[in-house]
């Protein structure tokens, strides 16, 4: 492990897209493009065969002993957030980077060959639209679902691709089979606190938490603040402040799940100092792993819903609510990586995801582990955004043996499993 190697790669790959105000590596620009072309010179250099898929993931081929044996895959992405940081996304790649150096280094073939993936649009910035390069390699994209996305220029997805030489009617052309990879791992910072508060320097995460998200309105009755009584009023904002404090506190009694709620949107309308509130606009999110508890969280808020309507005569309209079912990770990789951690003398503990990774989408195709590195304050989508070397230095050699584990598994011994 050379950790000056992995600092030198790290501050060479943001150079593109650096700005005093933070990481602007936008997906399908041309500083994403650079970095991907970096990327590219850097896996040739490593004797890495290296191609762009339809939809502009960046893929390099370390070759195996036996060519007809899937591959083990390792990633993240390397675009970022408006004012993003220096590690999200980015340390996956240079990982996998740094894990076929060592195995030049040491002279290791492996049985299977190995893939680094720099995947393009994870982060949701640019487009609304996040993962759109995993999903792309895994089939799970609906052409519908992405003709009509813009960024905030008015740019279409369509015109971007364009712009890099990709056709969005050709994006299809991303996915992959299934005997093509064996297992993937990514290696990613936490984004939040809980390694750090645990005296953690690896979370396995043993699933992925997804969001049910409900937007609603509250109609009350717009009234003259300086006329209407306080018995009179039908007050669409103090019906909402009400709910969400009913949100918050339905999601506390669920904190052994992991499970976070949260309101996001309060549009108060009309929107004057001098009018009583008539009506509200309010977005919830609420996220886990466990879906019964997500399940429990939203009937407390149902049912607050129905009482404010009661005691405060409002009328609450469900605009629309939709629930995307939580991932859980692979459970044999889980194990395999708590194992390995006990032998190296990792400190470690399982932990769900938060955030949605590209880890989310392979996952439904293929055997997948996702590895956390703690983040400073747990601050991420953030300039400031910072993860000590000697812990991305752990992440990688944990990353390394797992890989090695898979990829050393000879065909006779796989047909034996
Ligand atoms: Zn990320």
């Amino acid at each position: 492990m050379n950790n000056e190697r992995i600092g030198k790669l790290l501050d060479e790959f943001n150079t593109f897209g650096y700005t005093e105000n933070g990481m602007h590596r936008i997906t399908y620009t041309k500083e994403e493009k650079l970095a991907k072309e970096f990327f590219k010179k850097k896996s040739e250099e490593l004797g890495m065969d290296v191609r762009f898929d339809s939809v502009g993931n960046v893929i390099a081929r370390r070759e195996g002993i036996d060519h007809s044996l899937p591959a083990i895959a390792v990633g993240s992405h390397i675009d970022t957030v408006y004012n993003g940081g220096k590690y999200d996304g980015l340390i996956g790649v240079i990982a996998g980077l740094e894990i076929i150096e060592m195995l030049e280094e040491e002279g290791i073939q492996t049985f299977h060959p190995i893939e680094v993936i720099a995947f393009t649009c994870e982060e949701s910035s640019r487009f609304n639209f996040s993962t759109l390069g995993s999903k792309a390699m895994t089939g799970d994209l609906k052409q519908s679902d992405i003709t009509q996305l813009k960024d905030r220029d008015n740019i279409s997805l369509q015109e971007a691709l364009k712009r890099q030489n990709l056709e969005l009617e050709n994006i299809h052309l991303a996915k992959r089979e299934e005997k093509e990879i064996k297992a993937f791992f990514e290696l990613h910072i936490e984004q939040g606190n809980r390694l750090i508060e645990n005296n953690k320097t690896v979370g396995i995460v043993d699933g992925i938490a997804a969001p049910l998200r409900v937007s609603l309105t509250i109609e009350g009755k717009s009234a003259h603040s300086g006329t209407t009584s306080m018995e009179k009023r039908q007050d669409a904002l103090l019906a909402a402040a009400e709910l969400a404090l009913e949100v918050e506190k339905a999601a506390v009694v669920e904190r052994k799940q992991s499970t976070v709620a949260t309101v996001g949107v309060m549009d108060v309308l009309p929107g004057a100092i001098n009018i009583v509130p008539g009506l509200v606009n309010l977005k919830i999110d609420i996220r886990s792993t466990d879906v019964n508890s997500r399940n429990r969280v939203w009937k407390k808020v149902s049912d607050k819903v129905e009482q404010l309507e009661k005691h405060r005569n409002v009328k609450v309209v469900i605009e629309w609510k939709s629930e995307e079912v939580p991932v859980m990770m692979d459970k044999t990789i889980v194990h395999s990586l708590s194992e390995l951690c006990e032998n190296m003398n990792i400190e470690y503990m399982t932990m769900p995801s938060g955030a949605g990774h590209d880890s989310m989408n392979m996952s439904k195709r293929w055997p997948t582990g996702l590895i956390f590195i703690p983040s400073l304050d747990g601050l991420s989508h953030h300039p400031e955004e910072f993860t000590k070397l000697e812990d991305i230095s752990t992440g990688i050699k944990l990353l390394k043996e797992v890989v090695l584990s898979y990829a050393m598994q000879c065909s006779k011994k796989e047909k034996k499993l």
